[in-house]
């Protein structure tokens, strides 16, 4: 039927086609909300999670008040496979990967991002922070696959847009990610960018007008210490052009309790400060990081997600639309899907492109928009991300685009604004 007949409708057929309409959406979802029942999450763990917690406080003779002390996480990063042993089941092969890995590639879990770990190891948590014997069978990575070291101007810097850079500030981090993009600087030990170098990076910033925004990022950029980020972020705050401050970390995620007063006090009086983090599945979203979450929120800061697309942790159209779904609930705005590049030793986590477009293709219409974030693929030699979509425009004409909807109907639509009306088919 038609739309110009539709008028003519009473009122009552008009109802019914709208809850003809609504029960045929309802069936669009209807797979989504059995698959999710099975998808573990963070928030419904908090008993099991609290288990864990107490049996690694145990451990180490630690206490509650050395949980909530993020200095006493970092001062206690698991490294060792004997430690390992003691806190989680590990089958045979298992320990054998990660004292060969640990031989060639630096490992660390913070006691928190350990507590988030299943017993089985296919877990997606452990997945992104125990080494793998995969890491060595890698034959087609490369170190520096972005060719950041051909794209920094001054000390620290990275830039590769027109009006905005990063600033490095550390390589440390609470946990060594497997599939880390800068894993070449993780090295051996931790180490905070110098202050001489982070001034020679700040007068690059003085000297170049054009950069508008200047990300802080590492390593982890929330593992400096208060007093040198809250240094940092005046000396941004002097330079007139600087207009926004970004903080690339995974503490929300990795080490929660990094989130401290003291912490938000400082980011409160330094707006506009936006923070991106990485939520990679809805195991991470936890009470713990909500508390991180909220606490930022309060700040005034505005926090987004960048999650990494990795083979066995969230390649799955229902795992990232439930991840996302969970983000929004503690007021992180899904922001990048990244895929992931190919770093030398993490080729067991890089997916199809396929896989990539199908998760974005479960996404919009069939959920938030707000859940929707942009999937990117980071150009070779440091020429920029680049965002990927499904075809949504099947045929671009003189006067008309072919469209098809997320439901994948296809539809005609004059491009009015360019040949004037069409008239009425
Ligand atoms: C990712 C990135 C940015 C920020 O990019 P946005 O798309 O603005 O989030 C800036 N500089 C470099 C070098 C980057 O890699």
């Amino acid at each position: 039927m038609g739309l110009c007949s539709r008028g003519i409708l009473d009122p009552e057929e008009k109802r019914r086609i709208a809850l003809r309409r609504a029960a045929e959406l309802r069936s669009r979802i209807a797979d989504y909300l059995e698959a999710k029942k099975g998808i573990p999450s963070g928030m419904e763990k908090r008993e099991e999670l609290e288990n864990k917690k107490q049996k690694i406080l145990k451990f180490f003779g630690a206490t509650e008040e050395d949980w909530q002390d993020w200095c006493w996480h970092m001062r206690n990063r698991i490294s060792s496979v004997e430690v390992l042993k003691e806190l989680l089941p590990l089958a045979p092969e298992e320990e054998e990967g990660i004292r060969r890995v640990g031989r060639v590639y630096r490992w660390a879990v913070s006691p928190y991002y350990l507590s988030l770990m299943g017993d089985e190891p296919w877990c997606p948590i452990r997945r992104q922070a125990l080494p793998s014997a995969e890491e060595l069978k890698d034959e087609f990575g490369v170190p520096d696959p972005m060719a950041e070291e051909f794209t920094s101007p001054a000390p620290a810097i990275t830039r590769r847009y027109p009006d905005r850079l990063i600033i490095n500030v550390t390589n440390q981090c609470p946990m060594f990610c497997r599939h880390c993009q800068r894993r070449r600087n993780i090295g051996e030990v931790d180490r905070a960018t110098s202050r001489e170098d982070l001034e020679a990076a700040l007068e690059y910033i003085r000297q170049n007008e054009e950069i508008r925004d200047v990300l802080i990022t590492g390593g982890d950029a929330l593992m400096l210490d208060d007093s040198t980020l809250e240094w940092l972020l005046s000396q941004l705050d002097e330079i007139p052009h600087v207009e926004i401050k970004r903080i690339g970390t995974r503490a929300p995620v990795t080490l929660p309790q990094r989130i401290t007063p003291n912490l938000c006090r400082i980011l409160s009086q330094h707006p506009p400060i936006y923070i991106n983090t990485q939520f990679n599945h809805p195991l991470e979203v936890t009470w713990e990081a909500k508390r991180a979450c909220d606490m930022l929120v309060q700040a005034g800061v505005v926090l987004g997600n960048q999650a990494v697309l990795l083979k066995g942790v969230n390649n799955h159209p229902f795992v990232m639309r439930k991840l996302n779904q969970d983000l929004l609930k503690i007021r992180v705005r899904p922001y990048y899907i990244f895929h992931a590049k190919p770093v030398k030793g993490t080729a067991h986590f890089i997916t199809s492109v396929e896989e990539g477009l199908e998760i974005m293709e479960n996404l919009r219409g069939y959920t938030s928009g707000l859940a929707v974030p942009t999937y990117i693929i980071n150009a070779p030699q440091g020429l920029g991300k680049t965002p990927i979509l499904p075809t949504y425009v099947l045929h671009h004409g003189e006067d008309h685009l072919i469209l098809r909807t997320w439901e994948k109907k296809i539809v005609r639509y004059p491009n009015v604004g360019k040949s004037g009306p069409e008239a009425p088919a």
